[in-house]
């Protein structure tokens, strides 16, 4: 099967079975009219996520890397009425185009969008005493994905799930002597989580209309 056959089938799973509604669509639409890159997550996916919060039951979501927002609609939407998602971005202008599409999404009342670092942002919520989280969503600069890991787990309790996203990047991690920081970053990120006796892990492969790809995703044990 080739990439083309992915795309197809991407389109024929998400007409079945995501229908995207017309705020999801409206976000992808004006985050690309604002000059932002198409890299959020693909509508299975994002669904993907919001059923995994879902069955979760999960009331305190974090998510590193916001972009337009798109995926946290998704996410914002598997919470129940007094759940709560922080979410993380570095660029001003990502953050006022998400404000506006979780806003047109009716979900803004349950969003806190946090502007900067988010190695920054984890710390000091961290200092804050910030409530564990119940799911954590990691799909930001990927050289830092072992930092994010590291302060993730201090913002966890047992049975916080941890997702991290693009852990196969068409194969190019399978490259143990990569020159790619965003690579090194992602093994590095993976053999952190099977190294930490909290975690229990493992790695889903996707493909689709963004081709070859994974889901890292973890359980804290204790
Ligand atoms: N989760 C989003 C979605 O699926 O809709 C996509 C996030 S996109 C892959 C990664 C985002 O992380 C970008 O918006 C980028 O500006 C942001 N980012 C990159 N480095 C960052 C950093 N150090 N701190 C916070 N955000 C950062």
């Amino acid at each position: 099967m080739h990439d083309a056959q992915w795309t197809v089938l991407d389109d024929y799973y998400s007409a079945a079975l995501v229908k995207q509604d017309a705020a999801l669509e409206a976000a992808l639409a004006d985050s690309a009219a604002a000059g932002l890159p198409a890299i959020q997550v693909p509508p299975n996916q994002g669904k993907f996520l919001n059923l995994l919060a879902r069955i979760h039951g999960a009331k305190r979501i974090l998510e590193i890397g916001t972009l337009g927002g798109y995926s946290a609609i998704w996410l914002a939407r598997a919470l129940p009425a007094d759940g709560r998602l922080v979410t993380l971005e570095f660029e001003p202008k990502h953050v006022e185009i998400a404000a506006a599409n979780l806003k047109r999404a009716g979900v803004a009342d349950k969003v806190d969008i946090l502007q900067g670092a988010a190695a920054d942002s984890l710390q000091r919520l961290i200092a804050q005493g910030a409530a564990p989280f119940d799911f954590i969503f990691i799909d930001a600069d990927k050289p830092n994905n072992p930092v994010y890991l590291e302060l993730a787990l201090q913002l966890s309790r047992p049975g916080t799930v941890i997702v991290g996203d693009n852990v196969a990047r068409g194969g190019a991690v399978a490259d143990a002597t990569s020159a790619d920081p965003a690579i090194q970053g992602i093994r590095r990120f993976i053999e952190l989580m099977g190294a930490n006796p909290r975690l229990s892990a493992t790695v889903v492969q996707t493909v689709g209309a963004k081709g070859h790809d994974g889901f890292a995703l973890a359980i804290v044990e204790r």
